[in-house]
């Protein structure tokens, strides 16, 4: 057994391994002069939602602030309420805060861990405006069912990719599934930036210009401020460096999915839950969660042979200290909270070696083996 711990994530072996592209990326900007809505920007909010399927891109400054912009963008604002899941990041909740709204959660589909479609008419009053659908751990959200019941009561549909760029529904990319989009390129994300930055991704013209104004303080033109917007910029280095990683995505996501195919062959008979790819859905393993029932010694012996796992997420938004005020919508909420003790993450990154993918799926097998040997 190798004596190194596989960590959970390794952001500097995947810099070595894109090395000159990225170092070419960041001289090109220095060089230029222009740090600020510049050559790159204007490049990548044209590549990116190209890749997507989508007419237009903003570019802000994280995933947080482009679900706030997503939000404002479609009239969502102070008072209103929108509908969402808890066993998410807590920047989705974030993001609508900051939009003024107000979240109103809806339990996941115990499979697929997204919104459960059936239980989302129960939970519309007349204060809603919208949903935010998280296609979580990289797989979409069922759209179909949800895109009809938005029709039916006038919401706009606000994706949440974070987790997800790449990935399919019924053939579409995730971020032209809905009204409009909110991605992520955080540095870990599929598509990761080495910073902060985020897009608005949508096929409505009106939702762009709205969305242009509200990153860069409300301006239409210059010193003409026509809604009061925010400062949310995407820099010239984050732009660069993802126009250059941008055409490695399909690429590293297929080697996300190698990972956890390898990984459902190996571990398909143990007493655990894997993950579900849906019908008609294309996965792209942003994390790959399973469900053990001693998570805390899995993850404990797990280390002990060398792989660090982890959890997403441990708590329900809903039961975050921070957000006491709707731990009241705990009753709606059963599969979220049933099965967030159980949830863990093994590594998933495209730069792991065959031979630590092989290390981590053994590891699996032996430590729930020596649980039933007992
Ligand atoms: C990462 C993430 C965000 C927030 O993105 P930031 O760029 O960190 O602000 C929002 N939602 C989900 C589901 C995420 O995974």
């Amino acid at each position: 057994m190798s004596r190194e711990i596989i960590p959970f994530g390794n952001l500097k072996r995947h810099y070595e391994l894109h090395k000159s592209e990225i170092d070419e990326a960041v001289s090109r900007v220095l060089a230029s002069g222009w740090y600020l809505f510049g050559k790159e920007l204007e490049d990548f909010e044209k590549r990116f939602p190209g890749y997507c399927g989508a007419k237009y891109g903003v570019g802000v400054a994280s995933g947080t602030e482009a679900i706030q912009i997503a939000l404002g963008a479609c009239g969502v604002g102070r008072g209103d309420e929108v509908l969402t899941v808890s066993n998410t990041c807590v920047p989705t909740i974030t993001g609508i805060e900051a939009a003024g709204a107000k979240p109103i959660f809806v339990d996941i589909d115990p499979a697929t861990y997204t919104m459960n479609p059936f239980l989302v008419e129960e939970r519309i009053n007349e204060r809603c405006k919208a949903i935010v659908v998280v296609h979580l751990y990289g797989q979409c959200t069922d759209m179909e069912p949800i895109l009809s019941i938005a029709r039916k009561y006038r919401l706009k549909v606000v994706e949440d990719c974070a987790q997800a760029h790449g990935a399919e529904y019924k053939g579409e990319r995730a971020g032209t599934l809905g009204d409009v989009a909110a991605f992520s390129f955080y540095p870990s994300k599929n598509l990761g930036a080495l910073g902060d930055a985020g897009m608005v991704v949508t096929n409505d013209a009106d939702v762009a210009s709205r969305a242009q104004m509200l990153r860069n303080y409300g301006q239409k033109d210059l010193y003409i401020h026509l809604i009061k917007g925010i400062n949310s910029r995407m820099d010239e280095f984050q732009a660069a460096i993802l126009n250059a990683k941008l055409s490695y995505l399909d690429a590293l996501n297929e080697r996300r999915r190698e990972i956890a195919k390898y990984y459902i062959d190996r571990l398909s008979s143990l007493n655990i839950v894997l993950p579900l790819e849906a019908s008609g859905r294309k996965h792209v393993y942003h994390l790959f969660v399973i469900r053990v029932s001693n998570r805390d010694r899995f993850m404990e012996e797990m280390l002990n042979r060398g792989v660090q796992t982890a959890i997403h997420y441990p708590t329900p938004v809903h039961l975050q200290p921070a957000y006491a005020e709707y731990r009241e919508q705990s009753h709606y909420l059963k599969v979220t909270e049933e099965q967030a003790g159980q949830l863990v993450s093994l590594p998933i990154y495209p730069e792991l070696t065959d031979g630590e993918v092989e290390h981590v799926a053994l590891s699996v097998v032996k430590v729930l083996n020596t649980y039933r040997e007992e």
